[in-house]
């Protein structure tokens, strides 16, 4: 079990990525809150993690609104009294060509998938620094790297978490605190589903494997960078896209 006794926070961990990576860590030992909008959906997931044999809360978090940030981590700390691993997970698209998209779907979109990852980055940070140990993951994305018409808004945001891993690797690294980023492709979940089946199989010619990924194939990334394995790599975004970005 790689991470025995780890004391984790996922954002956006109801459904989708943000589950299977709550389920796997569950599985390699580590207690697990689940934060997200939805927390009748996340107390679901949290149930399904306690029946792993771990201990699991599940927190009401919009990771756009500052106080609800400071207040879900307290609740964290409350339950687990440590905070191992931060996983910036929750992510929303509101895709448009630039010349029609609204100004509120720029904001909505950088406010969650940035600001967010960046108020939670820091109430993490305070705890972290403390402890003088601590892993932040941020889940950033292939489009961060390529660009993607329609997604001028997301593309600017996982682009954004780039930026933010680095420098807090580097501002944090004395403290004993590693930061990384994991950028998926396209991956087969609720956010990919509502593609139509000619663009998927567009998709598909695009990458080098011939297809999507699944969220597990992501929560492997996670893991190894929440893990031991990981402790001498910071920094850095680990690509996990069947080659589409090289
Ligand atoms: P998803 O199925 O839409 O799940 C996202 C989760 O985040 C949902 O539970 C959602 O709650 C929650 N959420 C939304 N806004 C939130 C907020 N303000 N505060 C807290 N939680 C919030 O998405 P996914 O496909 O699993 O994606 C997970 C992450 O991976 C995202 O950051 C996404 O950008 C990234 N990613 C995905 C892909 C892909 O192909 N799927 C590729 C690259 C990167 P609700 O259920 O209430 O909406």
């Amino acid at each position: 079990m790689r991470l025995e006794g780890k004391k984790a926070l996922i954002t956006g961990a109801a459904r989708g990525i943000g589950k299977a990576i709550a389920l796997g860590m569950a599985k390699e030992g580590a207690d697990i809150g689940i934060a997200d909008v939805n927390v009748e959906s996340a107390e679901k997931t949290a149930q399904e993690v306690r029946a792993l044999g771990v201990k699991s809360i599940s927190i009401k978090l919009d990771v756009s609104k500052q106080t609800e940030v400071a207040g879900a981590f307290e609740s964290f700390i409350k339950e687990f009294g440590a905070l191992d691993i931060l996983v910036n997970n929750a992510g929303i698209t509101r895709d448009n060509v630039l010349l029609r998209m609204k100004e509120e779907d720029w904001d909505a979109v950088l406010n969650i998938n940035l600001k967010g990852s960046f108020l939670c980055s820091k109430e993490a940070v305070k705890i972290m620094a403390k402890q003088r140990y601590g892993k932040i993951i941020s889940i950033s994305s292939v489009v961060a790297f390529m660009g993607n018409p329609g997604q001028a808004n997301y593309s600017s945001s996982k682009a954004g978490l780039i930026g933010l891993t680095k420098t807090i690797a580097k501002e944090y690294a004395s403290r004993g605190i590693r930061a990384n980023a994991v950028a998926p492709g396209f991956i087969q979940t609720a956010m990919t589903d509502v593609l139509t089946d000619a663009v998927k199989e567009e998709m598909k010619k695009a990458i080098p494997l011939s297809q999507l990924g699944t969220p597990e194939d992501v929560t492997n990334a996670v893991i190894f960078l929440a893990s031991k394995e990981s402790d001498y790599i910071t920094g850095q975004v680990l690509h996990v896209n069947g080659g589409m970005y090289m």
